[in-house]
Protein backbone atom coordinates (compact mmCIF):
# COMPACT_ATOMS: atom_id res chain seq x y z
CA UNK A 1 0.00 0.00 0.00
CA UNK A 2 1.82 3.05 -1.55
CA UNK A 3 0.56 5.94 0.88
CA UNK A 4 1.41 4.23 4.02
CA UNK A 5 4.86 3.08 2.92
CA UNK A 6 5.07 6.86 2.66
CA UNK A 7 3.91 7.86 5.49
CA UNK A 8 6.42 5.24 7.37
CA UNK A 9 8.90 6.44 5.41
CA UNK A 10 8.30 9.84 6.44
CA UNK A 11 7.16 9.69 9.95
CA UNK A 12 8.65 6.47 11.27
CA UNK A 13 11.64 6.26 13.55
CA UNK A 14 13.70 3.57 13.71
CA UNK A 15 14.55 2.46 17.25
CA UNK A 16 17.58 -0.05 17.41
CA UNK A 17 17.90 -2.27 14.28
CA UNK A 18 14.10 -4.13 15.24
CA UNK A 19 11.91 -1.34 16.40
CA UNK A 20 9.67 1.15 14.29
CA UNK A 21 7.75 3.73 15.85
CA UNK A 22 5.18 5.35 13.95
CA UNK A 23 3.29 7.18 16.82
CA UNK A 24 2.28 9.78 14.66
CA UNK A 25 -0.79 8.18 12.62
CA UNK A 26 -0.94 4.25 14.34
CA UNK A 27 0.19 3.79 17.40
CA UNK A 28 -0.13 6.90 19.21
CA UNK A 29 -2.05 9.59 17.91
CA UNK A 30 -4.07 7.81 15.05
CA UNK A 31 -5.05 9.37 11.49
CA UNK A 32 -8.43 8.36 10.80
CA UNK A 33 -8.52 9.02 6.92
CA UNK A 34 -5.11 6.53 6.86
CA UNK A 35 -7.06 3.85 8.97
CA UNK A 36 -10.10 4.47 7.06
CA UNK A 37 -7.88 3.57 3.58
CA UNK A 38 -6.57 0.61 5.34
CA UNK A 39 -9.84 -0.82 6.30
CA UNK A 40 -10.93 -0.65 2.66
CA UNK A 41 -7.78 -2.36 1.90
CA UNK A 42 -7.86 -5.20 4.43
CA UNK A 43 -12.18 -5.22 3.35
CA UNK A 44 -10.65 -5.89 -0.49
CA UNK A 45 -8.40 -8.54 0.31
CA UNK A 46 -10.55 -10.67 2.48
CA UNK A 47 -14.09 -9.58 1.03
CA UNK A 48 -14.76 -13.22 -0.22
CA UNK A 49 -13.66 -15.26 2.56
CA UNK A 50 -17.32 -14.75 4.33
CA UNK A 51 -15.95 -13.27 7.39
CA UNK A 52 -18.26 -12.76 10.52
CA UNK A 53 -15.97 -11.10 12.84
CA UNK A 54 -12.59 -9.14 13.17
CA UNK A 55 -10.14 -9.69 16.20
CA UNK A 56 -7.26 -7.53 17.67
CA UNK A 57 -5.33 -7.27 20.37
CA UNK A 58 -5.94 -4.09 22.45
CA UNK A 59 -4.95 -1.55 22.01
CA UNK A 60 -3.00 -0.38 18.64
CA UNK A 61 -4.89 -3.06 16.24
CA UNK A 62 -8.08 -1.47 17.26
CA UNK A 63 -8.07 1.66 14.64
CA UNK A 64 -7.11 -0.76 11.37
CA UNK A 65 -9.55 -3.69 12.89
CA UNK A 66 -12.60 -1.43 13.12
CA UNK A 67 -11.85 0.30 9.81
CA UNK A 68 -12.05 -3.02 8.47
CA UNK A 69 -14.97 -4.17 10.52
CA UNK A 70 -16.90 -0.82 9.72
CA UNK A 71 -16.09 -1.98 5.98
CA UNK A 72 -17.12 -5.78 5.79
CA UNK A 73 -19.74 -4.90 8.26
CA UNK A 74 -19.26 -7.08 10.95
CA UNK A 75 -18.59 -6.84 14.93
CA UNK A 76 -14.80 -6.17 16.24
CA UNK A 77 -13.85 -7.86 19.69
CA UNK A 78 -10.44 -6.68 20.92
CA UNK A 79 -8.66 -9.10 23.35
CA UNK A 80 -8.30 -7.75 26.43
CA UNK A 81 -5.08 -7.82 27.91
CA UNK A 82 -6.09 -6.97 31.94
CA UNK A 83 -8.85 -9.25 33.07
CA UNK A 84 -12.15 -7.07 34.26
CA UNK A 85 -13.99 -7.67 37.02
CA UNK A 86 -16.65 -8.03 34.95
CA UNK A 87 -15.44 -10.45 32.82
CA UNK A 88 -17.88 -13.84 33.17
CA UNK A 89 -16.17 -17.66 34.10
CA UNK A 90 -15.64 -19.80 32.05
CA UNK A 91 -13.91 -16.77 29.35
CA UNK A 92 -11.33 -17.69 27.01
CA UNK A 93 -7.75 -16.64 28.03
CA UNK A 94 -4.51 -17.56 26.59
CA UNK A 95 -0.78 -16.31 27.34
CA UNK A 96 1.28 -13.97 24.79
CA UNK A 97 4.68 -12.60 25.07
CA UNK A 98 4.81 -8.96 24.22
CA UNK A 99 7.79 -8.38 21.84
CA UNK A 100 7.78 -4.47 22.84
CA UNK A 101 7.42 -4.73 26.16
CA UNK A 102 9.04 -8.39 26.95
CA UNK A 103 6.60 -9.42 28.91
CA UNK A 104 3.93 -12.43 28.84
CA UNK A 105 0.28 -11.57 29.14
CA UNK A 106 -2.73 -13.14 29.63
CA UNK A 107 -4.98 -12.11 26.98
CA UNK A 108 -9.16 -12.61 27.22
CA UNK A 109 -12.31 -12.77 25.65
CA UNK A 110 -15.70 -13.41 27.02
CA UNK A 111 -17.31 -16.36 26.81
CA UNK A 112 -19.41 -16.91 23.74
CA UNK A 113 -18.04 -13.68 22.50
CA UNK A 114 -16.84 -16.02 19.47
CA UNK A 115 -19.35 -18.90 18.30
CA UNK A 116 -18.96 -21.97 16.59
CA UNK A 117 -19.33 -21.69 12.83
CA UNK A 118 -17.70 -17.84 13.52
CA UNK A 119 -15.02 -17.00 10.54
CA UNK A 120 -12.74 -14.64 12.03
CA UNK A 121 -10.49 -12.31 10.14
CA UNK A 122 -7.07 -11.81 12.97
CA UNK A 123 -6.15 -7.72 12.39
CA UNK A 124 -3.06 -6.42 13.93
CA UNK A 125 -1.11 -2.94 13.83
CA UNK A 126 2.72 -5.10 13.38
CA UNK A 127 3.85 -8.87 13.22
CA UNK A 128 7.16 -9.60 14.57
CA UNK A 129 7.65 -13.37 15.82
CA UNK A 130 3.44 -13.84 15.86
CA UNK A 131 3.29 -13.94 19.20
CA UNK A 132 0.11 -12.09 19.10
CA UNK A 133 -1.50 -13.55 16.29
CA UNK A 134 -0.63 -17.07 17.22
CA UNK A 135 -2.12 -16.01 20.49
CA UNK A 136 -5.54 -14.89 18.98
CA UNK A 137 -5.31 -17.66 16.60
CA UNK A 138 -5.20 -20.61 19.96
CA UNK A 139 -8.38 -18.09 21.23
CA UNK A 140 -10.32 -18.51 17.84
CA UNK A 141 -9.88 -22.20 17.80
CA UNK A 142 -10.34 -22.54 21.73
CA UNK A 143 -13.83 -21.20 20.83
CA UNK A 144 -14.67 -23.72 18.20
CA UNK A 145 -14.45 -21.08 15.32
CA UNK A 146 -12.09 -20.99 11.85
CA UNK A 147 -9.28 -18.47 11.45
CA UNK A 148 -10.67 -16.72 7.99
CA UNK A 149 -7.55 -14.61 7.48
CA UNK A 150 -4.69 -12.88 9.08
CA UNK A 151 -4.49 -9.08 7.83
CA UNK A 152 -0.95 -7.55 9.41
CA UNK A 153 -0.44 -3.06 8.78
CA UNK A 154 3.27 -3.50 9.25
CA UNK A 155 5.24 -6.71 8.92
CA UNK A 156 8.74 -6.73 9.59
CA UNK A 157 9.77 -9.36 7.10
CA UNK A 158 13.34 -9.91 8.85
CA UNK A 159 11.33 -11.16 11.61
CA UNK A 160 10.05 -14.87 11.94
CA UNK A 161 6.59 -14.16 12.26
CA UNK A 162 4.85 -14.69 9.23
CA UNK A 163 7.30 -18.29 8.65
CA UNK A 164 5.74 -19.59 11.82
CA UNK A 165 2.38 -18.11 10.79
CA UNK A 166 2.58 -20.13 7.58
CA UNK A 167 4.08 -22.79 9.11
CA UNK A 168 0.89 -23.17 11.43
CA UNK A 169 -1.32 -22.73 7.88
CA UNK A 170 -2.27 -18.98 8.42
CA UNK A 171 -1.76 -17.42 5.43
CA UNK A 172 -0.20 -13.08 5.86
CA UNK A 173 -1.51 -10.65 4.03
CA UNK A 174 0.47 -7.39 5.19
CA UNK A 175 0.05 -3.65 3.80
CA UNK A 176 3.68 -3.06 4.32
CA UNK A 177 6.81 -5.14 4.02
CA UNK A 178 9.52 -4.25 6.04
CA UNK A 179 12.86 -5.73 5.07
CA UNK A 180 15.28 -4.15 6.86
CA UNK A 181 15.74 -1.45 9.37
CA UNK A 182 19.24 -1.00 9.24
CA UNK A 183 20.97 2.09 9.97
CA UNK A 184 18.26 3.86 10.63
CA UNK A 185 17.18 3.33 7.30
CA UNK A 186 13.47 1.76 6.67
CA UNK A 187 13.92 -0.59 3.58
CA UNK A 188 10.55 -2.56 1.87
CA UNK A 189 10.14 -5.39 0.41
CA UNK A 190 9.48 -4.83 -3.26
CA UNK A 191 5.76 -3.86 -3.94
CA UNK A 192 5.21 -6.45 -6.58
CA UNK A 193 5.74 -9.22 -3.78
CA UNK A 194 3.17 -7.62 -1.40
CA UNK A 195 -0.11 -9.13 -1.75
P1 LIG B 1 4.64 -10.26 17.59
O1 LIG B 1 3.58 -10.72 18.55
O2 LIG B 1 4.35 -10.56 16.17
O3 LIG B 1 6.01 -10.71 18.02
O4 LIG B 1 4.68 -8.68 17.73
C1 LIG B 1 3.57 -7.95 17.31
C2 LIG B 1 3.05 -7.04 18.39
O5 LIG B 1 4.13 -6.35 19.04
C3 LIG B 1 2.16 -6.00 17.77
O6 LIG B 1 0.86 -6.18 18.26
C4 LIG B 1 2.74 -4.67 18.17
O7 LIG B 1 1.92 -4.08 19.15
C5 LIG B 1 4.07 -4.97 18.80
N1 LIG B 1 5.22 -4.64 17.91
C6 LIG B 1 6.12 -5.53 17.39
N2 LIG B 1 7.07 -4.89 16.71
C7 LIG B 1 6.79 -3.58 16.76
C8 LIG B 1 7.42 -2.41 16.24
O8 LIG B 1 8.47 -2.44 15.56
N3 LIG B 1 6.82 -1.22 16.50
C9 LIG B 1 5.66 -1.12 17.22
N4 LIG B 1 5.15 0.09 17.39
N5 LIG B 1 5.04 -2.20 17.74
C10 LIG B 1 5.59 -3.42 17.52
Amino acid sequence: MKELKKRIREEGRVIGSEILKVDHFLNHQIDPVLMLKIGKKFANIFQKKEITKVITIESSGIAPALMTGLELEVPVIFARKKKPVTLDEGSLVTEIFSFTKQVTNSVFIEKGMLIPGDRVLIIDDFLANGEASLGLTRIIEMAGAVVAGIGIVIEKSFQEGRMRLEQAGYPVFSLARVASLNHGQVTFIDEKQVQ
